[in-house]
């Protein structure tokens, strides 16, 4: 399957704000973010445009398209989805992504980032109600229980981002024993326990036209 391979951290820059795709770095002052805030290459610093309304849309939905690293096909394919089911549609488009079981595992805090998370979930780390479950894009529901296989438990890097996770704390919809390395997604967030950065209506209104 197709992967961003443009560098994570332009990414940020182009959007103009921290997406927080790198892990520790993304809290640390090693973020090129911290200093050069602006987008990349010879001319971003003076690329002030009067940007258009469709404009301001499309970028609002790339920024969220590259937060939990998707491309333009699997995203479209969570806004139909959005858009089939009853509640705010661009509300429902939200809790589907944080649904996604690269997401989760990222939000329990045993990856330091949704890329991080992608790759435990490929490798088998991930056990879903005790039964290892490789599929990223797998949809978590309420009540499932996720868990490290016992032999991931204790590698370097998941250690580094549960200890991370429990200084920054945790979700509120969400059970997690770090130190078993397990937890139960008790229930989908409702719209203000997340980013309130993200303006999901624009989102909307772009594939509304
Ligand atoms: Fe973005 Fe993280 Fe890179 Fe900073 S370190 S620019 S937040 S990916």
């Amino acid at each position: 399957m197709a992967r961003y391979l443009e560098a994570k951290c332009r990414l940020c820059r182009r959007e103009g704000e921290k997406l927080f795709l790198k892990g520790t770095k993304c809290h640390s002052a090693k973020c090129p973010m911290e200093e050069r805030p602006f987008p990349p290459g010879m001319h971003g610093q003076g690329r002030r445009v009067k940007v258009s309304n469709y404009g301001v849309q499309l970028r609002e939905k790339q920024k969220v398209k590259r937060i939990y690293g998707l491309q333009e096909k699997q995203f479209l394919r969570y806004y139909k989805d959005a858009d089939k089911m009853t509640g705010i549609t661009g509300t429902t488009l939200l809790q589907l992504l944080e649904s996604r079981l690269d997401n989760v595992v990222y939000r329990m805090g045993f990856a330091s980032s949704r890329t991080e998370a992608r790759q435990v979930v490929r490798h088998k780390q991930i056990q879903v109600n005790g039964a290892i479950l490789n599929i990223p894009s797998y949809r978590v529901k309420a009540g499932d229980r996720i868990s490290l296989v016992d032999a991931a438990k204790e590698h370097l890097r998941v250690t580094a981002a549960a200890d991370a996770a429990g200084q920054k704390g945790l979700p509120e919809w969400l059970d997690v024993d770090l130190q078993q390395r397990q937890g139960v997604f008790r229930e989908l967030p409702v719209r203000d326990q997340l980013d309130a950065g993200i303006r999901e209506q624009l989102i909307v209104e772009l594939y509304s036209k």
